[in-house]
């Protein structure tokens, strides 16, 4: 197992696409940290962990605060003693146009999806430079690569994560610690119930067309899963990435090709 004796921190892990980037790296030998805002779901992914035969641990942390993020990797590292991997995924979505859209939603948006990628990449990077490397792998969306309407300001989020990404990768390359994104299309989790429900209100549709009129334009013919996700980031987190520095890897059944 590739990542046997690394310790891995997952954001926004209680559920989705987090909690299958968790279950991967602890598949793949990882010893695994699950945090999200959700007691009841961290509890329930660090038991599912732990029974892959890894250690693991939960952190109840809000990662747009930096007490609770700095909180977090002091935890991981007085549990641990290290801290390898950084998969900050934690996200959030609304879905309003650019004329209805209040200030209190864009920042809602970019605080979570923006200033906490930063934060985690910042505690952890402390970390690692002292250790001498690690790898740092950042949740971008193929929204961080293309616009799409009623999404203007999650979609400036996530263009915010990779380029954040890319000129952090450039800063600690010297430290042996590598920066990426994964950027997933239409994936099935609670996030896209939300958006095919409010897109079908703004559209006068009903539920699962919204969806439905996405994946019709997937040349893979599908929607997909958190597991397509994870295995996109396990390698990313690999040996195997290590020659990998400052790119955005859109995984997405071919939607958005660049
Ligand atoms: P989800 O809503 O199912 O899960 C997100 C998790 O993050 C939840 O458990 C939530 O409690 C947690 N979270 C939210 N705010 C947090 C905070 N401040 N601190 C800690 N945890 C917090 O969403 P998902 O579909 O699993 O999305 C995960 C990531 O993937 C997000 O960054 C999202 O933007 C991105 N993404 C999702 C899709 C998709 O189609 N679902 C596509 C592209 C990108």
């Amino acid at each position: 197992m590739h990542l046997n004796g690394k310790v891995a921190v997952v954001t926004g892990a209680g559920r989705g696409i987090g909690k299958a980037i968790a279950l991967r790296l602890a598949q793949d030998g990882a010893n695994v940290v699950v945090n999200d805002l959700n007691a009841d779901n961290v509890a329930a992914v660090v038991r599912e962990a732990a029974r892959m035969g890894v250690k693991s641990m939960g952190i109840v942390a809000d990662v747009t605060s930096k007490d609770d993020v700095y909180r977090m990797t002091d935890r991981v590292m007085s549990e641990f003693g290290r801290l390898d991997i950084m998969v900050a995924n934690a996200g959030i979505v609304t879905v309003n146009t650019v004329l209805n859209l209040s200030e209190d939603e864009w920042d809602q948006v970019m605080a979570v999806n923006a200033r906490g990628v930063f934060l985690c990449n910042q505690a952890a990077a402390k970390q690692m430079v002292k250790q001498g490397g690690g790898k740092i792998i950042n949740c971008a969306s193929i929204a961080g690569h293309q616009g799409f309407p009623y999404e203007a300001h999650y979609c400036a989020s996530k263009f915010a994560v990779i380029g954040f990404s890319q000129a952090f990768a450039r800063e600690v390359a010297s430290h042996g610690i590598t920066v990426n994104c994964y950027c997933p299309g239409v994936v099935d989790t609670d996030m896209w119930e939300k958006i095919d429900g409010a897109l079908g209100e703004i559209n006068g549709v009903k539920k699962g067309e919204s969806i439905q009129k996405f994946i019709d334009q997937i040349p893979l013919g599908r929607v997909e899963t958190p597991e397509d996700v994870a295995g996109l980031v396990s390698y990313l987190a690999s040996p195997g990435a290590d020659y990998m520095t400052g790119q955005a890897i859109n995984i997405c059944g071919g939607l958005v090709m660049r």
